[in-house]
Order: C-alpha cells, then structure tokens, then sequence
C-alpha cells in the first residue's frame, strides 16, 4: 500500500500515513510525502487498514522463547503517549503467552502494532490493531484483538454463519490470559461476565445482514463453548486441540467453519463431538436442571437429575453434558465425581462408605445452565441402576487380581488405576469385554478403578487386602 499525503506538521507533530506489514520507504514529493508499506501474508479484505494522522510513534520489541524476533510498533495521540507506554507493557507477555497456548505469532517476519483511533471501539486488522484505547484499564481488549491475529485473521472464519470463531476465541483469550494472570479464580470470574441467556444459534442464521453480524452472542457465548469444550475433554486434549486447530495446514492464512473445528477435536480425543456441536452452536438456550439425592443406611448415595426446560419454556428437551458433582462428607473432605448426563430424568448411584452432608452441582459452572435443588424431584433407591452397575469388578475386597465386566458391550475402553487420592498409577486400553487384571505389585489399600467408555465413565472404589 502506498499512500500519499500533504507534508504536514500539526500540533508539532509531523502527519504520517501507517498500514499493515511494515513500512519500507518514504519518499519525499516535495508538497508531499508517499508511505510505503508492505505486507507479504495472505490477507482478507476487512483486515486491510490505513491510518492518516499526527501521531507520535514508540516501539518495542518481541524476543520470543523460540528465537522469533519483531518490531512492537504503536502510534498514538501525544495526549495518551504516557498511558499508553504504561498500558503496553505486558503485550510482550501476552504475545508469548499466546505463542505458546496457540503457536507461534503469524506474522512474526513483520510486525504487531496498535494505532489510536479517534472513535469508541477496536478492530484486529492484520499486523496493526486500530483501538480507541491502549490504557491499562483496556488491556482486557488489547489482549482479545491480539488473540485475533490467531483467531481471525491467521485463520478466518469461512463466512459470517462461523463467525463465533473469530470472536468467541479471541473472547476466550481473555479468559486464559486473567488465568495466566490470576490463575483458576481469575479465568472462572472472566468466564462469569460471559454467560449468555437468550435466545438465537451461535450459528448465524442471517449472514448477510452485514450490520448485525457482530451481536453479544458470538463474543460471549462462541467464549462460554470453548470453556464447556474444555470442560468436556479436559485441558490436556483442549489444549492438544486447540494447538491442533491453530496450527493446521488446512486453516492457517487460509479459512475455517465450525465442522472443521469439530472434526480437530473428534480426531484429538477420539470422541463423537457432534452431540455438543448440535447443541451449543446449532441450536438455542442451556440446559434448566433439577436434582435431588438421598443415601441409604448402607451410605450409598443415590441422584436424580431432571432438565426442566422442555416443561418451562417448550425448549430442547435435553442437553447432554458431563456434570460435575462436588460431594462432602461428614469428615469434612470431599470428592468430586463426573456423570454423564443424556436423558431428561436420569438417576446416578454412587457407593460411599461415609455419611454425605452436601452436594454441589457443577459449582464451577463448566456449562451454561441454570440448576437448583428440587426435594419434590423423586429419588429412590429401588428404581434405579447405580452407576457402579456399569461395570461389574469381582472380588472387591480382593487379593492380587480383580476381574473387570462391563455390562455393554464398546469396542474398546480405558481402565486406569487410581490412587486414594486420585493420582494415576496405571492406565491401558482394553478391546475385550472381560479382563483380568493383576494387582500384585500393589501394596493393599484402597484404590480407585476409572473404566471410560465412548461416553461414560465410572469410578468405583476397590480394596486390596493383602500385599
Ligand atoms: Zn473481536
């Protein structure tokens, strides 16, 4: 891009024209002055920018941990010079944060900039961000548009229906950046400011009513997706995947949709993830959950979960999820156990060996739901399978080998061992229905064996008598 000005001084600072990638000559016409920049990555037309004012200039520079070297490059009003140096000091922090959630910055041969603009409001357009503001109370925003260098511009959004990946991504990027900042409190309390109640798919129906692509939806709920997809897999595969996603070949300066993202995460985890992709981007709402549980005198403690959105407001009947439940006993601990959840009134059984004085559904909210302790929800214990049903292990207590069954067939599962505080000891994948597995290098105690299937997982605690 070559532009063109008049040689003007204003205010005592010289009018310069600024543009994405870098600027590589200014040539002197007399009355006027030509700016040259260059930009040599693909590009989609809404990134392209221009910038025409008398604005005072400051650089720094980015030294990444894996040898990448670039130009900080910010232009601003010379009003805002001193709030704006203070409010930049962290981005080469934030770009190395990022560059190791999501792969190296993009653009690294060039540069990342901002440039000031006059008007409410910021927009990631590709190398050069133009932001109204680059205090440190907006370093939240600074942080969202460089994220979009990723999520946005390195990888568009294949058209406007997909466009939750751009914003929900970059709005989940500040989440992971406050839980680099402030660690698990900072990233739940910035996911709290992104639950979304109303109505309308993620999924943009009208994709040509150019004014109203960017509604609140896209921003907060495309961010709430990412953190219920992590909730689904865990970090280890969402990170696995997230990093799958940014840097593939097929995507990066190229474009993307929701289905390619969806097929990063089934190949990363080896699960069918159309069930959530159905739900949270291609359909409306969240789930409304009831719950109520009793134990019995053996202390078995037995759940019943009832989504009441269909009876409430005439919503999808079911959403299916993985929900957290936090358990305290009277001793005071407490464990955390995970059931899935996929039909509108289902029932969960847990053997417990201590009395049980509390349970909290999903206390970290990794869905987007409304849920409340309903006594009037019917819960007894001859109607219901317990969970542990799922799979039977004989002998427990046991000497040296347990012998696993499930009770429907899969074509392969997970067995791990775990410790009486849930360390891992030893994980493998079975194919048959029936194993016999040897304890003897084991001292007794009490043990936890985690069998995960397609969809399902059950923990049940075994005990090892003998050493
Ligand atoms: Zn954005």
């Amino acid at each position: 891009m070559d532009i063109t000005i008049p040689d003007t001084v204003i205010m005592g600072n010289e009018v310069i024209a600024v543009s994405n990638g870098l600027l590589v000559n200014t040539i002197d016409n007399g009355d006027t002055k030509t700016f040259q920049w260059r930009h040599r990555y693909p590009i989609v037309t809404y990134y392209v920018m221009a910038a025409v004012s008398n604005f005072v200039h400051f650089q720094d520079m980015f030294n990444g941990t894996s040898g990448e070297s670039f130009p900080l490059d910010y232009y601003v009003f010379e009003d805002d010079l001193g709030i704006s140096q203070q409010g930049v000091v962290d981005m080469p922090e934030a770009i190395q944060f990022y560059s190791d959630v999501f792969g190296l910055y993009p653009f690294r041969n060039e540069k990342y900039g901002m440039t000031q603009l006059g008007f409410y409001g910021a927009i990631e357009n590709q190398t050069n961000t133009i932001t109204n503001n680059m205090s440190p109370s907006w370093f939240d925003v600074s942080v969202h548009e460089l994220a979009h260098m990723w999520f946005g511009d390195m990888i568009t959004c294949a058209d406007w229906h997909h466009g939750w990946l751009n914003e929900g991504f970059a709005t989940y990027a500040e989440a992971l950046w406050a839980e680099h900042e402030n660690g698990p409190n900072g990233y739940f309390n910035n996911m709290a400011g992104n639950e979304y109640w109303q109505g309308g798919t993620l999924y943009l129906q009208n994709a040509q009513d150019t004014f109203n692509i960017f509604q609140s939806i896209i921003y907060s709920k495309g961010a709430y997706v990412l953190h219920m997809l992590r909730g689904v897999l865990g970090d280890e595969m969402f990170f696995e995947g997230v990093l799958d996603y940014a840097q593939n070949p097929e995507f990066i300066y190229k474009n993307a949709s929701t289905e390619d993202l969806q097929n990063v995460f089934e190949t990363v985890s080896g699960m069918e993830l159309e069930f959530f992709f159905d739900q949270w981007v291609f359909d409306e709402y969240f789930p409304i959950y009831r719950y109520n549980y009793a134990q019995n005198s053996g202390n078995s403690l037995y759940m019943t979960i009832y989504q009441a959105q269909e009876e409430l407001y005439n919503r999808r009947p079911v959403f299916e999820m993985p929900v957290r439940l936090l358990i305290h006993f009277q001793d005071g601990s407490d464990t955390l156990v995970t059931v899935w959840n996929d039909q509108q009134t289902q029932s969960f059984g847990f053997d417990f060996e201590m009395q049980v004085t509390g349970l909290e559904f999903d206390p970290e909210k990794w869905i987007l739901r409304q849920a409340q302790f309903d006594p009037g929800i019917q819960v007894g214990e001859n109607e219901l399978i317990p969970i542990t049903k799922a799979v039977t292990i004989y002998p427990n207590p046991t000497g040296n080998f347990i012998e696993l069954t499930l009770n429907r067939p899969t074509e392969s599962w997970q067995f791990e061992l775990m410790g009486v505080n849930g360390e891992l000891i030893e994980t493998q994948v079975y194919k048959k229905q029936s194993v016999k597995i040897d304890l003897s290098r084991f001292p007794g105690g009490l043990y936890f064996v985690k069998v995960i299937t397609d969809h399902q997982f059950t923990i049940v605690k075994i005990v090892k008598t003998s050493d």
